[in-house]
């Protein structure tokens, strides 16, 4: 037998004994229960219910009708003890199984509910799994929001690149805080800010928080450097191991060099936390599944950006990084280049509330998009496709709303019947998008 050809069986053989024993060390080690915990009436009216678990878990959760229910999946999780509590109005009984390697909890409904999706909430010696739900006799289905997360690159003393009269991290926050406000207004979307100030959060911390709070997207906001400040325009990015072209190589190589925190932190994940890295092995079709829908996000977003006047373009299709931030296996995660600061050009567009303000829009309309596609069933935009609901705030103006929309201040007057223009915080008008 050809050497080369040896050595390659051999390496297939010590991967594959590898793979076992990854496999075998995540069953062992990692065992994860789950145990009933108390249901609470909140000052909201909403009902609060807790289970406990040892580690975070790769979670699916979703409502059915018909009879009404909310079941949540639990990979690699096993029953601590029978879970079965009694009745607890809308709230008809609560039962738990094991499916394989799934914990399987159903809560029986008496009607349909708006339900927050759950979330896990990490203490010292355990993480809360924690569901809302909220009786509501005027919907016919169960609903919930959409939970984007909203990744504002770098943050406290990490500045990302530094501009002349601008740093990364500023731009970033700003841009962030555009997309929240609009999402936050708007029917059936919930934004959460991975951070909402200056502040340092790890990489492995953003997908990890984003897997907590039970994101449905991530979308992380960037503002590139480069020596040469000729070059310049947006890009947008999702993850590979294997990056796709030269220049992500670049980029994804210069940014996890580039803080010596970013590179400790490797490696060093909390026991309690959820694996990433071994789980893409261990649930592939997820995998595969969130990578497709990464790069149809990618692609309705990169659209939106070819439609903005004032932004252009660096790379005119999606392209593929292996950006540690954007590696949860489920989720999928795209990285938005808004420009290069240390272009002359870009920095003038991105120091402006204008320029920012259609980046923010261009990630709004993408993930609008996205979902009309990719509908999430039980939620309020499913049941709402034609058209979205914005909540006038306080200090909104009509024009500032049609530029946020992408739509013109005629098309808002006439949807909504609007006299003089005007409009008071409260009101909810339609926009169809
Ligand atoms: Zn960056």
């Amino acid at each position: 037998m050809n050497p080369a050809l040896k050595l390659i069986m051999k390496m297939n053989k010590l991967r594959f004994l590898l793979g076992i024993l990854c496999i075998f060390t995540l069953t062992t080690e990692a065992a994860n229960r789950v145990s009933f915990g108390n249901i609470s009436e909140l000052e909201s009216g909403n009902l609060k219910i807790v289970f406990s678990l040892d580690k975070v878990a790769l979670i699916n959760s979703y409502a059915l009708d018909d009879p009404s229910r909310i079941v949540i999946d639990l990979k690699d999780v096993t029953l601590a003890e029978p879970i079965k509590s009694g009745s607890f109005s809308p709230i008809k009984l609560i039962r738990a199984s094991e499916v394989g390697n799934t914990a399987r909890i159903v809560i029986d409904l008496k009607g349909s509910v708006y339900w927050k999706k759950p979330w896990q909430v990490k203490h010292k010696d355990r993480i809360d799994l924690v569901l809302e739900i909220k009786r509501d006799k005027k919907i016919s289905t169960n609903l919930r929001d959409i939970i984007i997360a909203i990744d504002a690159g770098h943050g406290g003393r990490d500045p990302g690149s530094v501009g002349k009269n601008i740093l990364e991290k500023d731009v970033t926050l700003l841009i962030a805080r555009e997309l929240e406000r609009s999402l936050k207004n708007t029917y059936g979307y919930k934004p959460i800010m991975i951070r909402s100030d200056d502040r340092y959060v790890g990489l492995d911390d953003r997908y990890q928080n984003a897997r907590k709070l039970g994101a449905d997207l991530f979308v992380s906001i960037h503002a590139d450097g480069f020596r040469l400040s000729s070059v310049k325009g947006a890009s947008v990015y999702v993850w590979s191991e294997e990056a796709s072209s030269i220049t992500a190589a670049t980029l994804s190589k210069y940014k996890l060099t580039t803080s010596p925190e970013v590179k400790s932190k490797i490696g060093k994940l909390d026991i309690r936390d959820f694996d990433e890295d071994s789980a893409r092995t261990l649930y592939q079709i997820a995998y595969e599944a969130k990578i497709d829908n990464s790069v149809i996000l990618a692609e309705k977003i990169l659209e939106q950006l070819k439609k903005d006047p004032y932004t252009k373009m660096h790379k005119p299709n999606v392209e593929f990084a292996d950006f540690r931030v954007l590696k949860s296996i489920d989720i999928p995660s795209v990285l938005i280049e808004s420009g290069f600061i240390t272009n002359p050009d870009d920095a003038k567009r991105l120091e402006g509330k204008a320029g920012r303000r259609m980046i923010a829009r261009s990630i709004f309309l993408g993930i609008h998009d996205y979902f009309k596609i990719k509908p999430k069933p039980n939620t309020f935009m499913a049941s709402l496709p034609q058209y979205v609901e914005y909540e006038i705030q306080k200090g909104d103006v009509i024009s500032e709303i049609a530029i946020r929309f992408g739509v013109t201040i005629d098309e808002i007057i006439n949807w909504n019947n609007l006299k003089n223009k005007s409009i008071y915080p409260g009101q909810v008008i339609q926009i169809s998008i």
